[in-house]
């Protein structure tokens, strides 16, 4: 196959055009500059600028703020401390000391369960790993140290800080947590029985 040539592009013919292009070209960037600035004062083009924090931001419901631990029924905290969530964390900074449950029903509870917030990249990491809906990452998006020093935010903090309204409750039943998944997951119940019954 041949070699293509490509052609120079053209070229100024001397340093007096060169430069008139290269000053029109500055003088129409200002004046777009300038008209975007004038339309926003005067209120005649809307601007994206909100100003926080007199105004508050309004993110997407998918948005991923500040950690909160759900709450049982019985108003323990829900994570059973199994480690899914600190060894899905890339910034490692999860935290987490598991103590025997009381209740026979339960097997382990976090007697620790600490988030480092300076080193989360708030990927919601946790909150996917986690099998029992126990971590969420919430709509706070104002990150402050805990009790106004703390950027390792404890258990306590977690679970029952004042937005938190004296603690979430977690989602009980895969339904609620997932309902087409869950849907999908009867059906395919279903149609194994019936196979297994001869039915189908
Ligand atoms: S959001 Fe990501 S980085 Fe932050 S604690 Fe969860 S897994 Fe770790
Ligand atoms: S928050 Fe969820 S994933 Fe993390 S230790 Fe508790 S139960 Fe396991």
């Amino acid at each position: 196959m041949g070699v293509i040539k490509v052609p120079l592009p053209p070229q100024d013919t001397n340093v007096f055009q060169a430069a008139w292009g290269y000053i029109t070209t500055i003088l129409k960037g200002l004046f777009v500059t300038k008209m975007i600035l004038v339309k926003q004062l005067f209120k005649l083009e809307k601007t994206e600028t909100i100003e926080w924090p007199e105004e508050p931001a309004d993110y997407g419901p998918r948005f991923k703020g500040k950690h909160f631990l759900t709450k049982r029924d019985d108003g323990n905290v829900r994570c059973t401390a199994c480690f899914l969530c600190a060894t899905a964390c890339p910034a490692d900074c999860i935290y987490i000391e598991a103590g025997e449950h009381k209740s026979k029903t339960i097997e382990k509870y976090p007697v620790r369960f600490e988030i480092d917030i300076l080193r989360c990249v708030f990927c919601g990491f946790c909150e996917e790993a986690c099998p029992v809906d126990a971590i969420r990452l919430g709509p706070e998006y104002i990150m402050l140290p805990a009790d106004g020093t703390k950027w390792v935010y404890t258990k306590e903090y977690l679970v029952a800080r004042t937005n938190l309204n004296g603690g979430i409750q977690s989602i009980k039943d895969e339904e609620e947590k997932h309902p087409e998944v869950t849907s999908l997951t009867h059906e395919s119940k279903h149609h194994r029985s019936l196979v297994k019954h001869g039915k189908h």
